[in-house]
Formats: C-alpha cells, sequence, structure tokens
C-alpha cells in the first residue's frame, strides 16, 4: 500500500500554527514513508473563501520548504483539487445515497430550524439541533413539498439506535451513542453545493487517500464520516487527530496569544528552518532529548507512532530560542542575504542593494549573530554603519562619573593616538586603549564608552574594535571630530 495523505485546509484567512502544524505531520508521513502529499483546497463555504486565501496557502507552504505531489496547480490523476471545481461529483454522489435510502430530502426552512432550535433551547434539551422532521415523510409529502417548489437540503440518515465506535489511532476507540451523534447532519446544501462532511469523505475517498491527519477539533467529525463510508460501502483511512495546539494559560492557540499566522512571524524575521522545527515538535517527539532537526531529517525520521497523546503549548520563547540558534547555523552569506530585505525595509539599504552595502553587511555578520533573535533586529543593531549617527545631547557622551572635561579631553586623546588604527588587530588596538587609559588615569570602560556613543549613537553596539574597522578611517575620524565639537560647546 502506497501512503496518501492530503492537507485539505479551507481558504478562509491565512495559515496559522494550527493548521500548518497539520500539513507538517502529513507531509512528514508521506517524505518519511515514501507516499503521496497531496494538497486539496476545501472551499466548500464559498462565502468566506476567498483567492488570496489560497495564494497565503501556496506561498506559505513553499517558503517553509514543503512541495505538494498532486495539488491545484501541480495537477495530478485524482483532480480537480479544488473542491468548488467537483460539484458535479459530489451532486452525484447524494443523489444515489438517497436512492439508497442513506439520506433523504429535508424541506426545513432556516426560520422553522431556528424556532426548534429556540425551544430547545429554552427547554434546556440535551441535544440541540435539526429534530429530524423530514426524516420519514412519505413520497406523497416530498411530491408536495416539491411541487411548491421548495428546494431541499439531503441530509444523511444516522441510525437512531446502536453505538458508533471511531477509532483514533492516538486516542484509541470512541464510543459515541447514534442518538446522540449531531442529528442528520446536511450533505448538500439546497444550492447544490456540498457541506464539508460530504465534500470530505468523497475527495479522500475517490483521490485514495489512507491516513488522515487533522487535529482534534475534527474529531466530533469522525462518527459521521464513519457513517458516510458505511453508506456508501467504502473502506475509510485510518485516522488521527493530534491534540489542538495550546496558549500559556491552556485555552486554543489564538491572536491574543501573540502572533499565530505564518505571515506575521515571517515578516518579524523567523526562519523558516526554525519554524519548521518548534512546530513539528509540538505534538511529535523523536525521543525525550534531540530537539534539532531540518527539515530533511524529518522527511527521514518521522512516524506517527511518536505522536502525542496529550496537546502541545506554543512557548514563544522556545521558538526565539531556535530563531537564534538557526540564525547561528546559517552560512555568514546566507544570513547576509536573508537579512538584506530587512535592511531595505529599515530603509538602509537601496533596493536592489548595492555591493557595497552587501560586502559591508557579510563583514558585520560575525559582529553580530550572536546578538539576534529575528532577523528584524538586524537594523537597529547596524544601522550606525550605513547612515549618519547623531548624538542630541552631549550629555550622552559622558561616562556617569565622569565630566565633560575630562571626557572631551579623552576623545582628544583618543583622536590623535587612532591615527592609523586601521592597520592594527582587534587585539592591538585593544591594548592601545588600554595603554591610553592608563596614561590618562580613567578607567578602561569610561575611555571606550564614550568612544562607543561617538561613533555609533549609542551605548548598545556590536564589539567596538570589529566595528571601528569595519567603519573605517574616515568615518571614524569624522565621527570622533563631530563629537569632540559637541562636547566642547558645553565645556
Ligand atoms: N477543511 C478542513 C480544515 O479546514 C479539513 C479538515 C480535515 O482535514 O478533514 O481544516
Ligand atoms: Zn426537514
Amino acid at each position: 500500500m502506497t501512503v496518501r495523505v492530503r492537507f485539505a485546509p479551507s481558504p478562509t484567512g491565512k495559515m496559522h500554527i494550527g493548521n500548518l502544524r497539520n500539513a507538517f505531520f502529513d507531509y512528514f508521513y508521506a517524505r518519511a514513508t515514501g507516499g503521496k502529499f497531496l494538497l486539496r483546497i476545501e472551499d466548500t463555504d464559498q462565502g468566506r473563501s476567498t483567492e488570496g486565501s489560497i495564494q497565503n496557502i501556496y506561498d506559505t507552504l513553499r517558503w517553509l520548504g514543503l512541495s505538494w505531489d498532486e495539488g491545484p496547480d501541480v495537477g495530478g490523476p485524482f483532480g480537480p483539487y479544488v473542491q468548488s471545481e467537483r460539484n458535479a461529483v459530489y451532486g452525484d454522489y447524494a443523489a444515489k445515497l438517497v436512492s439508497a435510502g442513506h439520506a433523504y430530502r429535508c424541506y426545513c426552512s432556516p426560520e422553522r430550524l431556528e424556532a426548534v432550535r429556540k425551544e430547545q433551547t429554552e427547554k434546556k434539551l440535551p441535544v440541540i439541533g435539526y429534530d429530524r422532521h423530514c426524516r420519514d415523510l412519505t413520497e406523497t409529502q416530498r411530491a408536495e413539498y416539491d411541487e411548491q417548489g421548495l428546494k431541499p437540503v439531503i441530509r444523511l440518515r444516522i441510525p437512531l439506535e446502536s453505538v458508533t465506535v471511531f477509532r483514533d489511532e492516538i486516542l484509541g476507540d470512541i464510543e459515541k451513542a447514534n442518538i446522540d451523534i449531531n442529528p442528520d447532519p446536511v450533505l448538500l446544501k439546497s444550492d447544490g453545493f456540498p457541506t464539508y462532511h460530504l465534500a470530505n469523505v468523497i475527495d479522500d475517498h475517490l483521490m485514495e487517500i489512507t491516513h488522515v491527519i487533522r487535529s482534534q477539533e475534527w474529531l466530533s467529525s469522525g462518527p459521521i464520516h464513519l457513517h458516510l463510508y458505511q453508506a456508501f460501502g467504502w473502506e475509510p483511512p485510518k485516522y488521527y487527530h493530534p491534540p489542538l495546539i495550546l496558549g500559556k494559560d491552556g485555552h486554543k492557540l489564538a491572536k491574543r496569544h501573540g502572533s499565530t499566522t505564518l505571515d506575521e512571524f515571517r515578516e518579524k524575521g523567523y526562519l523558516p528552518e526554525a519554524i519548521v522545527n518548534y512546530v513539528t515538535l509540538l505534538g511529535w517527539s523523536y525521543d525525550d532529548t534531540r530537539e534539532f532537526f531540518s527539515r530533511e531529517e524529518f522527511e527521514k525520521l518521522f512516524t506517527l507512532d511518536k505522536l502525542s497523546k496529550s496537546s502541545a503549548v506554543f512557548d514563544y520563547k522556545k521558538l526565539d530560542w531556535f530563531n537564534g540558534q538557526y540564525m547561528r547555523k546559517l552560512e555568514p552569506a546566507d544570513l547576509r542575504d536573508r537579512l538584506v530585505p530587512f535592511m531595505q525595509q529599515a530603509g538602509l539599504f537601496a533596493s536592489p542593494p548595492t555591493e557595497a552595502e552587501r560586502k559591508t553587511l557579510l563583514d558585520i555578520v560575525p559582529l553580530i549573530r550572536e546578538r539576534l533573535t529575528l532577523l528584524s533586529d538586524c537594523a537597529s543593531w547596524t544601522s550606525f554603519f550605513f547612515e549618519d549617527v547623531s548624538i542630541a545631547d552631549p550629555a550622552e557622551l559622558v561616562p556617569k562619573k565622569g565630566t565633560p572635561e575630562k571626557t572631551l579631553e579623552t576623545l582628544t586623546a583618543l583622536n590623535t593616538s587612532l591615527a592609523g588604527f586601521e592597520g592594527k588587530s582587534e587585539e592591538e588596538l585593544e591594548s592601545d586603549f588600554k595603554a591610553l587609559a592608563e596614561k590618562l588615569g580613567v578607567k578602561l570602560g569610561d575611555l571606550l564608552m564614550p568612544l562607543r556613543v561617538a561613533l555609533t549613537g549609542t551605548t548598545k553596539s556590536p564589539p567596538l574594535m570589529g566595528s571601528m574597522l569595519i567603519l573605517g578611517k574616515d568615518k571614524v575620524e569624522a565621527r570622533l571630530s563631530a563629537a569632540i565639537a559637541l562636547l566642547g560647546e558645553k565645556v
């Protein structure tokens, strides 16, 4: 048996962590078993589906390095892979169920259903929903309604007696009394469009899906789907419903916990490597210790038996940690290339970037990589290399225990001693600074601090000697002179 799994998102918004995690599980399972990974767009909810959401699904999956063997844009033997292009198929199958007596036409108006619901709610009945009103209409009654021009929906006839045992491969057997299942769910709407249940089951069957991996919010659909498979006389796939991803407070991960869409993570400067690694570990583990996995490693190592029964909590700090780690693993030129768009966005680089900008950034990478959590952090660490620094208040140049006079003296001495610094190594520069500090009778820190502010405009910068060497003689001299002039006005 060849494994065939599908990721079947509804294009009703941007890809978020919850559905991405399922995509990873599906994809890695297919790759690890040499099976096929399908992308199917479930746009049965036409009112909420958008073209932009479909594009967002493609873009997000591709950004993360996922590819699909069959899907709307790549085609395949079981297409079309967009449900709205398959309406005729669903209508035919629904008609078959009606003729076999497994489904029936229901003529209830939305108003009637609403009134039933209201009454049930007021009476606090255990099951709220459709009251099976049209389940046993006679042929004559149906004909009358048809004649009146009422457009029926088609509902699944779920048996009233007995129990359905739904097998989930993570959770085990789940028993549900048939009478407690959502009463006779709609399969085909009155406009001829299928509902999720009908389209999902037909497509999984026709597309020869062997394993359905989808998060636990779909678990309650399981018994309904099983009844549909039985009604059609088809063999159901194996089901896996991994638990939901939660926020720190134990509730389903949502906006109020932080970013949830992949667009947000991408814009903030998370690396796809970190997202792939961290998100796949939300509900899956290789063993108790190993934390780092590349996409290629998951593609080899992923197994369904390691899916967890308990919910995973999304820890933003942990993802940040992963991101920092991956940033440090990248080749300098690779990291530089990924930083460039963020430098452009911050207005520090031209678009396209100049060769000089790219070259300088590559020199800077070793100085900043340990300090970065997100790609977007780079602009604030590096802006002084690319634009003039401005010191608003000369007091910023003065160390805590220092005086403007002494600082002016220090900077002036530095200015003289720095002539010819460019040929030196960082170590040589450092010992020069130490000697100078001693000579001036100031602490090394009180010499470096004004120099740092003069050159970078801030007290928090990448390593100073390395930065000076990249800035170069002209900029160093100009900035030192400007600082001296500024301080001179005050003294
Ligand atoms: N269209 C459903 C969703 O948006 C798919 C559920 C399933 O995988 O069966 O998640
Ligand atoms: Zn009805």
